[in-house]
């Protein structure tokens, strides 16, 4: 019997999953086999089946009671901009790590969905098959556009589950696995218990074991430069109350550094493929730079920045266009709990250091320098998010090199047209791949071709296509062929330029109205085969066609039924 409740002292509990009663293997990731280094065939065995349920322990000997055995994370978060206090894996119970001896990447492997932790709170430990076959899908489609993600290995029906939600709903779970599963709400529940000493372990921790080695970190790669971040019993740091000197060098600045341009190149690849996450409080931003925990997101149908997939969010906090600001700031209430050991004090406010005999002075000027380091570290961030936006940007337009005017004039422009003209954002980019741009020589053949960009029950979601719409088009492709031109030589070289954007500008997108539909014909008509289909093509999302279904691969490329724009769900999963 688990009783939610408060952990002192540590980051985990030791916790088993559930068994549960005949499960069904719905599907398995190839993709997922491969980077785990399983062989093709053991998925079918009966062992891998009860492991991904939950049932077999790997690496546990329950006769002699040792051996690895599952764990559930403890960890904090700041939801929806308050501080929510202990959080944790609920319904995630860890199984075992796992190294691949081919990449030497090792991996976590947990099942989400198994089964009630201390960290449960309120809830039941389950996941639904809705919200699971969501993450499932998602997981990999991510990691196939190349966006940092976790992972999904499996997805398993638990058939004698039935989970209360608004309705009851079968039961399943996701095995699901990542590089690390750590999130800034670790170090925010640390911080709230003003546990200093595993603040320093837990960095350390991530910067030795997650990451390879302080010396991998950015910045000087001096051996150990961390002097400044000894912990002292004052809690105040002296060492970096002296001087600057070796401030913004101190090695936990250069962690925070790490896990602040990794976030800020992911985000960036959210916004350059219109990924919506759809609920980044703290304890869903993962140090690691993952993409993590897949509840309310979704792709953009049509290009609307203030689009939020989450029902829930009446304040607008979670939409496309705030997501680069949002992870910002859960990016800064990490800097906060990491002040103290990047020798700037802030964890302890002004009053406290007085207190504990530092001269106001002194403990005026750690306060703004530990202001001062954060802003600092936060210009590195919008100029490492820019320069990998502009990357994939310049990329998805077919261009070689980034321009300073293609920002305005082409970026801009194109996000505005597509906004106005309610056109479908990836889909846009596929059908600009496909043009042959040394057709567009006139005006005439420019106005044609706008008419490719527009749904195509003929109209745009404007019910647009006027000669104004058509003519905004035009003009924007007019000074696409010529930085097409400028970039690849008169006559923009069609056929490579085409195979160059169809590697970044994916066919494929598993948007809301797909997964919805592909959970019907699972849920409500016993479909099975669909998942693999739609998992093969989120696996391949750049290939023209995959050979199962024509029209069922053409419809679910083509164009979102009207009915079915901009869903949104609930966070109930
Ligand atoms: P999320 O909004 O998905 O980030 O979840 C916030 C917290 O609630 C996490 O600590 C989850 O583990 C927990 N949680 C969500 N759903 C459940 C559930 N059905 N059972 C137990 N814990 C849950
Ligand atoms: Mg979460
Ligand atoms: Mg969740």
């Amino acid at each position: 019997d688990i009783q939610p409740r408060m952990v002192k002292g540590a980051l985990f509990t030791y916790i088993r999953p559930e068994q549960s009663e005949n499960p069904e293997l719905l599907a398995v990731s190839p993709a997922a086999l491969k980077d785990l280094n399983i062989k093709e065939g053991e998925e079918k065995a009966e062992d891998f089946k009860e492991t991904v349920a939950g049932n077999v322990l790997h690496g546990w000997n329950e006769e002699k009671q040792e051996g690895g055995y599952p764990w559930a994370q403890c960890y904090g978060g700041w939801q929806f901009g308050s501080w929510a206090g202990q959080l944790g894996d609920g319904r995630a119970i860890s199984l075992f790590e796992t190294m691949n001896p081919n990449t030497n990447i090792r991996y976590e492997l947990q099942l989400k969905g198994a089964g009630m932790t201390p960290y449960s709170r309120f809830a039941d430990g389950k996941a639904v098959l809705r919200s699971s076959i969501r993450e499932f899908i998602v997981s990999e489609a991510l990691n196939a556009l190349k966006i940092p993600t976790t992972r999904a290995l499996s997805l398993t029906l638990l058939p004698h589950e039935k989970v209360r939600r608004e309705t009851l709903e079968p039961g399943a779970i996701v095995a699901r696995f990542a590089q690390s599963w750590l999130r800034i709400g670790t170090f925010d529940i640390l911080r709230a218990r003003g546990d200093r000493d595993l603040i320093r372990q837990l960095s350390t921790y991530i910067a030795e074991n997650v990451f390879d080695g302080w010396s991998s970190l950015p910045g000087r790669n001096a051996a150990d430069d961390g002097k400044a971040a000894e912990p002292l019993s004052t809690g105040v740091d002296k060492d970096s109350i002296e001087g600057p000197a070796g401030l913004e060098e101190n090695r936990f600045t250069r962690l925070y550094r790490e896990i602040v341009r990794r976030n800020a190149q992911t985000v960036a690849k959210w916004q350059a493929y219109a990924f919506t996450n759809g609920v980044l409080n703290t304890d869903n931003t993962s140090i690691f730079g993952l993409s993590i925990d897949f509840g309310p997101f979704a792709f953009l149908d049509n290009f609307e920045p203030n689009y939020t997939p989450n029902h829930d969010d009446h304040m607008l906090r979670y939409t496309y266009r705030n997501q680069p600001t949002i992870i910002w700031w859960n990016l800064t209430r990490l800097g906060e709990s990491l002040g103290e050991l990047m020798g700037i004090g802030s964890r302890v406010d002004d009053a406290e250091f007085v207190e504990k005999g530092v001269r106001q002075e002194d403990a005026d000027d750690l306060v703004s320098r530990a202001e001062g380091l954060i802003t600092r570290v936060g210009e590195e961030y919008k100029s490492v998010f820019l320069a990998e936006y502009k990357r994939l940007m310049t990329a998805r337009l077919g261009l070689k090199m980034f321009k300073d005017s293609d920002f305005e004039e082409l970026f801009s422009e194109l996000l505005d047209t597509m906004e106005a003209l309610e056109l479908d954002f990836n889909q846009t980019f596929r059908k600009l791949s496909n043009l042959t741009v040394s057709e567009l020589e006139t005006k005439e053949a420019r106005v044609k071709a706008a008419g490719v960009f527009f749904h195509h029950e003929g109209v745009t979601g404007t019910g647009n296509t006027d000669e104004s719409a058509r003519n905004r088009i035009a003009d924007w492709l007019a000074k696409w062929q010529a930085r097409v031109y400028e970039d690849w030589g008169p006559g923009g070289n069609d056929k490579e330029r085409m195979v160059e954007m169809n590697k970044v500008n994916p066919n494929f997108i598993p948007k809301s109205w797909i997964l919805d539909e592909v959970i019907r014909r699972v849920e409500k008509n016993g479909e099975r085969e669909i998942l693999d289909r739609v998992l093969n093509m989120a696996l391949h999302p750049f290939e023209e066609s995959w050979g199962w279904c024509a029209e069922e691969e053409e419809r679910y490329c083509g164009d979102v039924p009207r009915t079915n724009r901009s869903m949104q769900c609930s966070c109930s999963s």
